[in-house]
């Protein structure tokens, strides 16, 4: 029988307990789903700290924490494109067919609509706290991030000295401002 794929694509900056939540959520939707690593170029910036590389090792070992079957998700990196009109037959070149599309983000939504396909909302988890955004404040603050991912992605940021990085980032970043009012 044919499967039925949904697609659910995020920069996973880094991953948190909302990805988490909302890919049980597609699981129970789909046979399988991909998982697109949006903004594959870019890291080590305050917004975008970890590379490609680290987030999918992120999302693999928080899904086989969570004792999901390997066999039933893709993990895929995903260059952006300067081309918004483009941009769905560039995520099609490099991923296997799917019918679903799961995002709350406005420009993945109207991109795919465009395209025919059937957009879906997920819901939102505690959106205040579950956000990348929220999670690197407290990493930089030295506050409590570790409550809000994954406990696999705890050990691989510690283990990648990630804290430290984007503190430093972040030190990087005010002295850069600084200097351009000198
Ligand atoms: P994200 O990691 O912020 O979110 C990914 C998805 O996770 C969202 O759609 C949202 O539905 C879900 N999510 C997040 N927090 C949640 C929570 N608390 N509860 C439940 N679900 C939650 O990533 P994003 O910024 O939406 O990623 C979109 C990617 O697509 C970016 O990398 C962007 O650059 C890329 N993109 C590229 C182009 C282009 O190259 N031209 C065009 C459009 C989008």
């Amino acid at each position: 029988m044919k499967k039925v794929r949904g697609i659910l694509i995020g920069r996973m900056q880094p991953v948190h307990n909302g990805h988490m939540q909302i890919i049980d959520k597609i699981l129970e939707e789909v046979d399988e789903i991909i998982i697109g690593i949006g903004s594959a170029q870019l890291s080590h910036s305050i917004k975008n700290p970890f590379t490609a590389g680290e987030r999918i090792v992120m999302v693999s070992q928080a899904l086989a924490e969570r004792g999901v079957d390997p066999t039933r998700y893709y993990i895929i990196p995903m260059q952006d494109i300067n081309f918004n009109a483009l941009w769905v037959s560039h995520v099609k070149m490099l991923t296997p067919a799917f019918t679903k599309v799961y995002s709350g983000n406005h420009l993945v939504k109207q991109l795919f609509s465009e395209e025919g396909y059937d957009v879906k909302q997920p819901p939102l988890y505690d959106r205040l706290q579950l956000s990348g955004t929220e999670v690197r404040r407290r990493m930089i603050k030295n506050e409590n991030w570790e409550e809000l991912v994954p406990k696999a992605t705890v050990n691989l940021i510690n283990e990648i000295n990630g804290v430290e990085r984007i503190q430093n980032l972040s030190l990087k970043e005010i002295s850069e401002y600084n200097n351009s009012y000198k």
